[in-house]
């Protein structure tokens, strides 16, 4: 913090927590409070950009709906408690059930900002390894599993995605991705629009396939409206003609590829006339998309949140890495590369080259015997595991950060288990549609009160770097960091008690880590750190045995936290560099072209090209106010028009009666909801789009503003069974729906006389 005057202003910096972009913001503060937020210019990785969800960091702190005090639930009431009786009911409640139930019992639910703490994120896998139980499930299942099983298959960890390097990038092709609005997400560009504009302007190509044209779309050069469910077939027949056409150029990684006649003969079938219906693209035109990225030199394939949340998201995930790899993009400058992260990130540790790899379906499911994926179960199948009596039935919660009961399908079914849990906890800024439902809530920090630094979106990024953010206000009275919150849980679970030494415990999981980690250079490293706690103690390990940290002493001029620390905006570790062999943990040292479980799934496509192009089919959409639920009590982001709108193309209106403002009921099963239309051409005929994260009209919220405009909750609709069988994602995109009008009053009333 600077101190420009103590009476009157002083300056913060803060890495913004709210999206993927991670921009650095620069915040002005008047006795105590947030007077101004704006981008930080001197921020070396975001240079003074933000968008408008970014000065919304001050409504967040200063909400009144926020938690500050734990809360009980007594006689159906939450009444306000001290920390310590917060945990002495936990402490009674939760061993007994464990000790009587067994582990499995208890489940842990982690939601998506938990990757935007850095305290929550690396505390919150410590627990889930203390209460060692199956039952753990994420976020992850409801949105980005299928690359990071893609990329796990492909390269050998689960965290090993490729980006585009869009400062060097000459064609752009961008699926199911909306980084005008997002600003990238599994890909952090913050100011995407200038990088777009920048890549256009050095003459370079941008092409957007959606089914919406997004404001992306808008931007680009050349948008292609894609039926929602058909990247795949147009992946394919891309693939298919550089095969066919002799366009496969591995450049530098041919001795690093294997599996390559077997990825040629898969797809030898999905000629683009083969795949054209089903994708809604003409087969020409797929020749020249595949094309224009093999003869391009700087060329990348980009795809996101439309291509994993269906039901092809990992064959979709894969092929988008296959085509870099054919056309001689992967891990080239301008093409799709891989971060080098100053910490935390898995394949700069231990051997280089190779590794073991990763593996799912260790265990499965109790109930519908869906496989395990990166240590965790498909979020679709939390409810029946909690409703299904039997041995290792789920009887026991923990939430922490996450609001499932909106962000996952069929969320009223999944409400109605919650509340036959005999014992729920939550971690949470909010009383929302989720948390409602616990027994106790402990209240998570504002962003502003706690450390942070991007343990996941450095390894991310567009461009190498790392910021260190300090915490910008004191925390609320007896608030603890987040991490003390977590490792009093694991106190608890483990038998040690709500009282245990936390200092002492943190202490043993370090030098167990370090066991695991360090070898011999354990002990060494635990003396260096032991005066030190917490995430930032973590952060000071991981930095300075990171690829370009000083080891300790090893190597002076390397990084550490101090250093870090005193920089403002942060370190360039400059743009991403080639990586490959260095960058495989696969078993083979290879990139695998053609792994057995995808193309073993090419036939589950094969057999769905031939399915009929239902009439209409629903789509998800991302707002540039909104990210997922929890933004929508914040009055800065709240204000203006209805957002929840669905959008219709006007012959689809005009087909269904429906009326530009006016209410419409969308069918899906039995399962219904009411939304507002918007009628706008920017659809593909035959689909409509409805943002996620809304349906905030449950009784028992503590969300003001968000309940005074509460939206139509997408997800509601959807199937909770309905996941892609690969990665178990659900699918939450491109579902097919019916939707009527729905009279107002005064129509109904002049029909019935
Ligand atoms: S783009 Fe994302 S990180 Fe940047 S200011 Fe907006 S919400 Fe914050």
């Amino acid at each position: 913090m600077t101190e420009t005057d103590p009476a009157k202003e002083t300056t913060a910096y803060r890495i913004c927590p709210f999206c993927e972009a991670c921009c650095g913001l620069e915040l002005t503060l008047e006795r105590g409070h947030v007077k101004r937020i704006r981008g930080h210019q001197a921020d070396v990785f975001s240079a003074g950009y933000l968008c408008p969800k970014g000065v919304a960091l001050k409504d967040l702190h200063e909400d009144p709906d926020r938690l500050r005090t734990p809360l009980i639930k007594r006689n159906s009431r939450f009444v306000e408690v001290s920390w310590d009786e917060a945990f002495a009911e936990i402490e009674r409640r939760l061993p007994p059930l464990i000790a009587q139930h067994g582990r499995d019992a208890v489940a842990l639910v982690l939601g998506n900002p938990i990757v935007h703490k850095a305290s929550l994120l690396l505390y919150a896998s410590r627990l889930g390894r203390a209460l060692a139980t199956r039952n753990i499930f994420s976020a992850s299942t409801l949105d980005q599993m299928p690359k990071q099983l893609s990329s796990g298959l492909m390269f050998g960890d689960w965290l090993s995605v490729p980006v585009p390097d869009i400062e060097r990038c000459d064609f752009l092709l961008v699926l199911g991705a909306n980084p005008m609005v997002s600003n990238g997400s599994l890909w952090t560009v913050p100011n995407f629009r200038d990088k777009a504009k920048a890549l256009r302007a050095r003459g370079g190509k941008l092409v957007v396939v959606d089914p919406r044209r997004t404001e992306t779309a808008r931007a680009a050069d050349q948008h292609l409206f894609v039926r929602p469910g058909g990247d795949v077939f147009l992946l394919l027949g891309m693939v298919q003609t550089l095969f066919a056409e002799n366009l496969v150029r591995l450049g530098r990684l041919a001795p690093h590829v294997a599996g390559l006649e077997t990825l040629q003969q898969s797809v030898a079938g999905f000629t683009p006339e083969k795949v054209s219906a089903r994708c809604g693209i003409p087969a020409e035109t797929i020749r020249e998309l595949a094309r224009s990225l093999a003869t391009t030199e700087r060329a990348a394939v980009y795809g996101r949140i439309g291509t994993c949340t269906q039901d092809f998201g990992t064959l979709c995930s894969w092929l988008v890495d296959v085509l870099n790899t054919l056309t001689g993009h992967l891990d080239a400058p301008g093409g799709a590369m891989f971060a080098k992260a100053a910490a935390f990130q898995n394949n700069t540790l231990g051997k280089s080259g190779s590794g073991k790899g990763i593996v799912t379906g260790r265990r499965k499911s109790r109930v519908s015997g869906a496989p395990e994926i990166f240590g965790e179960l498909p979020m679709g199948c939390l409810a029946e595991e909690i409703e299904t009596p039997g041995e290792g039935q789920v009887k026991a919660l923990i939430s922490i950060s996450s609001n499932p009961a909106l962000s996952s399908p069929h969320g009223t079914r999944l409400g109605a288990a919650l509340e036959q849990l005999e014992f729920m906890v939550s971690v949470d800024i909010y009383l929302n549609e989720t948390t409602r439902h616990a027994d106790v809530i402990l209240p998570g920090t504002s962003p502003l009160e706690d450390m942070h630094y991007d343990v996941a979106f450095t390894q991310l990024s567009h461009r190498n770097h790392a910021r260190y953010s300090a915490p910008v206000l004191p925390r609320s009275p007896g608030q603890p960091d987040e991490w003390q919150v977590l490792l009093r849980l694991l106190a608890v679970i483990q038998g040690k008690g709500a009282g245990a030494d936390l200092k002492a415990l943190d202490d043993e999981l370090l030098a167990q880590d370090l066991k695991r980690t360090a070898g011999p250079y354990a002990d060494q490293i635990f003396n260096a750190v032991a005066h030190m706690c917490g995430a930032e103690r973590l952060l000071e390990v991981g930095l300075r045995t990171g690829p370009y940290g000083d080891q300790f002493g090893a190597k002076p001029d390397g990084l550490n936290l101090d250093k870090l620390k005193t920089t403002v905006g942060g370190i360039d570790l400059g743009p991403l560099t080639s990586r490959v062999p260095e960058v495989l943990r696969t078993p083979s040292g290879k990139i695998e072209l053609a792994p057995a479980m995808l193309v073993d799934d090419l036939s589950r496509a094969a057999s769905d090209l031939q399915r009929e192009v239902p009439e209409l089919i629903l789509i998800g959409r991302r707002q540039l106010h909104s990210n997922n639920s929890w933004m929508h009590n914040l009055p800065v982001l709240a204000k203006g028009a209805a957002r929840c709108t669905a959008l219709v193309n006007p012959a689809d209106a005009s087909r269904l009666g429906l009326q530009d403002g006016g209410k419409a009921r969308i069918t899906q099963g039995k399962r219904t909801i009411e939304v507002d239309v918007e009628i706008t051409d920017e659809m593909m005929p035959g689909v409509v789009s409805l943002p996620h994260g809304w349906g905030h009209d449950q009784p028992g919220s503590r969300l003001e503003i968000a309940a005074s405009n509460p939206g139509a909750n997408l997800n509601q609709l959807m199937d909770e069974d309905r996941r892609d069988p690969l990665s178990g994602n659900a699918v939450l995109s491109g579902v097919e729906v019916q939707m009527e009008a729905v009279a107002r009053p005064m129509e109904f009333a002049e029909q019935t006389q």
